[in-house]
């Protein structure tokens, strides 16, 4: 599958692009966040708000599993790694093709629930203050938002 990659050498840096993809997202977006605790799933959230015309700080919903916060377009900020079973159907494709953008971090523990179109990306440790990002386009409208974010 066709993916591209990054070296983000800065927290500000992270959010810099990911505030990039914030302003070029649609309703019914969904982006999908993978990597090890720390690796900047969180901080990229927070650049995406802010893409997204987000105002209000973005914590990590580690005890609710969904926060919803108001902008240009909502953002569903989603944390599943402490959800108990993988199957447990929390009403997910409500806000996947809901009228906002949807973010999940740990996305693969509900696999089995997520829209085939979406874009995967995922966060190595790089260093103390280095990541690598790669972002996985599923379907034409992700591969057409990647090649506008590598054009920008
Ligand atoms: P996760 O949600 O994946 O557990 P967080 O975003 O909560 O990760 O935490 C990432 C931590 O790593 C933050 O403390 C952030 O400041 C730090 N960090 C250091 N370098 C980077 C970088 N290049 N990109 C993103 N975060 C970074
Ligand atoms: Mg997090």
């Amino acid at each position: 599958m066709k993916h591209y990659e990054w070296v983000m050498h800065s927290p500000e840096e992270t959010m810099s692009l990911a505030r990039k993809l914030g302003e070029k997202l649609e309703a019914g977006s969904v982006i999908t966040l993978e990597g090890d605790l720390g690796a900047g799933k969180t901080t990229f959230t927070k650049g995406l708000a802010k893409g997204l015309g987000i105002e209000k700080t973005i914590n990590s919903p580690t005890f609710t599993i969904v926060k919803e916060y108001k902008g240009r377009l909502p953002l569903y900020h989603m944390d599943v790694y402490r959800l108990e079973d993988e199957m447990e159907d929390l009403g997910f494709d409500e806000y996947f093709e809901g009228d906002g953008v949807t973010v999940i971090e740990w996305a693969h523990l509900i696999e089995a629930q997520l829209p085939k179109e979406r874009l995967n990306i995922y966060l190595f440790h790089h260093g103390d203050h280095q990541r690598r990002l790669v972002m996985e386009p599923v379907g034409k409208r992700y591969e057409q938002l990647c090649k506008e974010i590598l054009e920008t």
